[in-house]
């Protein structure tokens, strides 16, 4: 595998903004029946601005670790929605996790991975079977974590963190919600998928389909 420069950082975040997009009429649907409609316009808007942010930059003079907060502040700014801060600590986190780095190695993509899903929970609080992106994207962390340490490929471990997160998205549909809005609900969340974990697939989709 070549290293992964800015270049193909800025490709992710591309194809990550296209799927959202072409995903955006359904995670609202979804945020409708146990939120508030909205995840697929704040989802939308994030990895637009942060699209916007990435084409203003001098990609050979920017290192990874520049690129990724650009896109974290540029996604803070542009939402509003309790998925702003969330995206927005993972990406600072995958920031941090390739300080230094030129270009990215496998091992520091499964690291960037990491630090992403162990961001959103250190941000939002919520622990596995409460029903919300983290049922998706801690799973995915650890099942790309577990294939990458066990000799597979970068393009392996990224698919099993793939199929782990639609797993952990699927199952949350028999989870009542415990942290965000849909908590409100109680009982009334279960045999809904959470819309926050439904985006978590599509973008660690993005991300394999683009770094693999
Ligand atoms: P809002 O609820 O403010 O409208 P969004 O609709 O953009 O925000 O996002 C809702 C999603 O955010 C939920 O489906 C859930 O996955 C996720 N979420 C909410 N609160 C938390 C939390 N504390 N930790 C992790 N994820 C959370
Ligand atoms: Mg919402
Ligand atoms: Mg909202």
């Amino acid at each position: 595998m070549t290293a992964i420069d800015t270049a193909r950082l800025k490709h992710m975040f591309d194809v990550i903004a296209v799927a959202i997009e072409a995903d955006k009429d359904r995670l609202c649907q979804l945020d409708g029946v146990i939120g508030d409609a909205d995840h697929g316009i704040a989802m939308e808007l994030g990895f637009n601005a942060v699209r916007d942010s990435l084409e203003r930059l001098d990609l050979a003079a920017t290192e990874p670790t520049v690129l990724l907060n650009t896109a974290a502040k540029s996604f803070l700014n542009a939402v509003g929605a309790s998925s702003g801060p969330l995206y927005a600590t993972a990406l600072m986190r995958a920031a941090a996790a390739v300080k230094g780095k030129a270009a990215l190695e496998g091992a520091d993509v499964i690291a960037m991975f990491q630090a992403m899903a162990q961001g959103i929970k250190d941000r939002g609080k919520a622990e596995i079977g409460e029903k919300t992106m983290i049922d998706a994207w801690l799973p995915a962390a650890e099942a790309a974590a577990a294939a990458h340490a066990a000799g597979s490929t970068l393009a392996e471990s990224l698919d099993a963190a793939l199929a782990a997160a639609e797993r952990g998205a699927e199952a949350t549909k028999d989870m009542i919600a415990a942290k965000g809005r849909s908590s409100r609900l109680g009982e009334r969340s279960l045999g809904h998928i959470d819309p926050g974990a439904a985006s978590a697939v599509t973008v660690i989709a993005a991300m394999t389909k683009s770094l693999a």
